[in-house]
């Protein structure tokens, strides 16, 4: 185990959690598009949902009623497939290409202050809502650059891809899903017990009245 992890620092694990809910928002089930909506815009600006919702908050309400339209679960399971992809072709040894909006070196001009530099698409704002997901997804692996291979992993419960900040501490992808590993333990634990305990009676059936039916 030693010297086998690379130490994340605190901007990393932060950049790692991003691409982690990135990841769980491409694999999870949704039916419901605004909830899927909501849960992108928030891993994309790292607002949290109910300030998203909040009223005086206009670039979240602008945000929402700018994408209120877009093909939401249609996408998201475009993105999550794009996910798997690139994942398992990652563990496999096998790179999958993506390909990203050209970005260009701008100065942009604030409405009060200095200009800033944009690393950024040159025209505008990406057109269509798949080029967001990608722009944003670009973004998010590429702060992945550099880190432990080991931070990849597939979860053992649930089965989803995903990415864990300290790469010596999570065998699960979330709290849910270790609960469930836990409880599926225990209940292993105790079924081997009884099926060791029915051996000992049936081995010895005086003991008791007889193996009972259907059991
Ligand atoms: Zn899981």
């Amino acid at each position: 185990m030693e010297g086998r992890l690379v130490k994340n620092t605190a901007v990393r694990r932060f950049h790692l959690q991003a691409a982690d809910d990135c990841l769980a928002w491409a694999q999870r089930a949704y039916t419901d598009s605004q909830q899927c909506q909501l849960d992108f815009w928030s891993w994309a600006t790292g607002l949290e949902r109910h300030q998203l919702l909040r009223r005086d908050f206009l670039q979240g309400q602008s945000l929402l009623a700018e994408s209120g339209a877009w093909p939401w679960l249609r996408l998201q399971r475009r993105a999550g497939k794009l996910v798997i992809k690139l994942f398992a072709g990652f563990k496999a040894g096998k790179p999958q290409v993506v390909r990203v909006i050209p970005r260009s070196l701008l100065k942009v001009e604030l409405a009060s202050g200095p200009e800033i530099i944009r690393w950024f698409p040159p025209l505008n704002l990406p057109q269509k809502p798949w080029d967001w997901f990608i722009l944003f997804f670009d973004e998010l692996l590429a702060k992945l650059d550099g880190a432990s291979a080991e931070i990849v992993d597939v979860c053992p419960v649930c089965s989803r891809w995903f990415i864990r900040a300290r790469a010596d501490k999570k065998e699960w992808c979330s709290v849910a899903c270790r609960s469930r590993a836990v409880y599926r333990q225990r209940k292993q634990k105790q079924e081997r017990r009884k099926l060791t305990k029915q051996a000992k009676v049936e081995r010895n059936p005086r003991s008791e009245n007889g193996p009972q039916p259907g059991t």
